[in-house]
């Protein structure tokens, strides 16, 4: 109910499918359902679905807002971009190292491979063309990532580390011929469960607002 107040019912589905067809690439739905599960344990705690029971607020309401967090771009609706959100809060990352450990493939631009073969030669045979998007190479093998230091729990060049490491948990994809940073929906990334957390925040207070006005 309170998500049919930010957001038309087909346009939500459609989003959501594409979401989940990017997401599927790169995590499982068990890893979405998990990440989902980890926000609404704290948005409870945020956001009490009590006060407003009069208004007809339930905790179903806090699952679907949650839905809506992980597909939609707030600057949709006027609000902070996913990229605002990340630049901003970068403490979120308890610098865990798993997206350096487990993350598949680590997408290199053409532009970086230089880059990164300046710090180990060696790699140049490990180095292939991505097949789904021209511009990009990959490692045959990147769990972990050759470029990860495990007993300092670093990067080994970090401030020459590709864009795609930049950007996360943001990762970039394309839907209707435009590009886009959605969030990498991944449950064991403090910075991804903190980033849907506080979308889910903004977008249940805008619904309440509005369910307000409207009694
Ligand atoms: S971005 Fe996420 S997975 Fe990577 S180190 Fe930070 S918290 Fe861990
Ligand atoms: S290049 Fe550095 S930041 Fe990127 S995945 Fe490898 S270790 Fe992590």
């Amino acid at each position: 109910m309170l998500r049919d107040l930010l957001i038309d019912k087909e346009l939500f589905s459609t989003l959501r499918k594409g979401a989940l067809e990017s997401e599927e690439k790169e995590n499982s739905l068990e890893d979405i359902e998990l990440l989902e599960k980890a926000v609404f344990k704290r948005l409870k705690k945020k956001r009490s679905v009590k006060k407003y029971k009069k208004l007809g607020v339930s905790k179903g309401d806090l699952k679907e807002i949650i839905e809506l967090a992980d597909v939609l771009s707030l600057d949709a609706i006027g609000g902070p971009s996913n990229v605002e959100i990340a630049d901003n809060h970068q403490e979120w990352c308890n610098n865990c190292g798993r997206c350096c450990r487990e993350s598949s493939p680590l997408f290199i631009h053409r532009d970086e491979v230089n880059i990164l073969l300046t710090f180990n030669s060696d790699l140049e045979d490990e180095i292939v063309p991505n097949i789904l998007y021209p511009e990009h190479y990959q490692f045959k093998e990147d769990k972990p990532c050759k470029f990860h230091d495990s007993e300092a729990g670093k990067c080994r060049i970090y401030d020459s580390r590709p864009q795609v490491c930049r950007n996360y948990p943001l990762m970039l994809v394309e839907r209707d011929g435009k590009a886009h940073n959605i969030v990498n929906l991944r449950y064991n990334c403090n910075y991804a469960v903190l980033l849907v957390l506080e979308k889910s925040m903004i977008l249940f207070d805008e619904a309440i607002r509005k369910l307000k006005a409207q009694n």
